[in-house]
């Protein structure tokens, strides 16, 4: 225990400025290890969120809210922007027994669903649970005496209704919504884009100390979620034990999901080579071994087309006359979600590495 490790994602002259940070900790497994079959949860990054169910749910800005808003009716803007409420038994989803998706009037958002409606006598559309928890936020309201909980679109704040604790099994939950907030799709329907999951890809990087590495990828607009993990090696579920002996073959690799509406894989991959040194075979800085390989691994044709022009041009240039590009490019074989403790590591332990993150994005082509 206590080995002395200097992790630094990566040492990279005139493009990345990573201060090696001297870890007392020891990078081995303290304890129980284990390796999990699943990616790991949804993380956030500052720039896009997405939900569990690949919605996203970024915050509208309150120019783009109401933008929205001045295409609503006079009652939808009433109940969405004023948190009011259409008399009971007046909407026109209260007595609504088709198949399909009620979506945000204002922002698109799906938030609730038919299969979760049930006749309350309220007077008001009911739901005992959303399509989605993260689609709908519930806030205290404490206006006309009492003390409710309002609930209101995720994504751009629409007040919706209120919800309650004495709904049907399974939640106990009585959404109570107001119909003048939602716009019904039915099954089958075409839905508008801003209705539709994203469509995410995703891309694979080994380049050295996976901390760093996945650190760098969280912080880069349009990717939604870095996992730290092994990759192209010989076993299964390997732990961080049998990868570091060199034994598996493995690389310490980042699993990068991506909305390629917002960013390119071609500036994945260059933002690759601006935060690690693709020069030196097996090792990136203090890191020796094969697991901290310099390698791509690409999943699909058009991926390694991409990363392989990409290799050619930067090795024609000036940058690497003097000190040839070892990246391997290499179809990916099973990813293996590295220990829980691995991830999110940098951010977890504030033991950032220095980057010049704005060169870097710079160097990728992102504004
Ligand atoms: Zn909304």
């Amino acid at each position: 225990m206590g080995r002395v490790v200097v992790a630094a994602a990566s040492v990279f002259a005139g493009v990345v400025v990573c201060l090696a940070v001297v870890l007392l900790a020891s990078r081995t497994a303290r304890g129980k290890e284990r390796s999990v079959q699943a990616t790991t949860g949804s993380k956030a990054s500052s720039s896009v969120r997405v939900s569990p169910s690949g919605y996203d749910l970024t915050s509208l800005s309150a120019e783009q809210v109401a933008a929205r808003a001045a295409a609503l009716t006079p009652e939808q803007y009433r109940v969405t922007q004023r948190r009011g409420t259409e008399p009971a038994f007046c909407g026109n989803l209260v007595d609504h027994h088709q198949d399909g998706v009620y979506t945000c009037v204002v922002c698109g958002l799906p938030l609730f669903g038919s299969e979760h409606k049930f006749d309350s006598g309220t007077g008001w559309p009911s739901f005992f649970q959303p399509v989605d928890a993260a689609h709908v936020r519930e806030q205290p309201d404490y206006s006309l005496g009492m003390v409710r909980s309002e609930i209101v679109c995720a994504r751009c704040g629409a007040h919706l209704g209120h919800v309650f604790d004495d709904g049907p099994p399974p939640t106990g939950r009585r959404y109570c919504l107001n119909s003048a907030a939602l716009v019904f799709f039915e099954a089958g329907a075409t839905l508008p884009p801003e209705s539709r999951p994203l469509q995410l890809a995703t891309a694979y990087f080994a380049g050295g100390c996976f901390w760093g590495v996945e650190y760098a990828f969280s912080l880069l607009p349009g990717v939604v979620d870095a996992t730290s993990g092994y990759q192209n090696g010989r076993s299964e579920r390997p732990t961080y034990r049998e990868v570091c002996s060199g034994e598996t073959g493995h690389a310490e690799t980042v699993q990068v999901r991506f909305d390629p509406a917002t960013v390119s894989y071609e500036q994945l991959v260059r933002f690759f080579f601006a935060i690690h040194d693709p020069t030196t075979l097996d090792r990136q800085g203090p890191d020796v071994g094969s697991q901290y390989r310099s390698a791509i691994f690409f999943v699909d044709e058009g991926q390694r087309q991409v990363a392989e022009r990409v290799i050619r041009e930067l090795a024609a240039s000036d940058r690497f006359a003097q000190r040839p590009i070892v990246t391997a490019l290499e179809p990916a074989g099973p990813f293996w979600p590295a220990e829980e403790y691995h991830q999110d590591y940098v951010a977890k332990t504030g033991r950032a590495c220095h980057l010049d993150i704005q060169a870097a994005l710079r160097a990728a082509g992102v504004e």
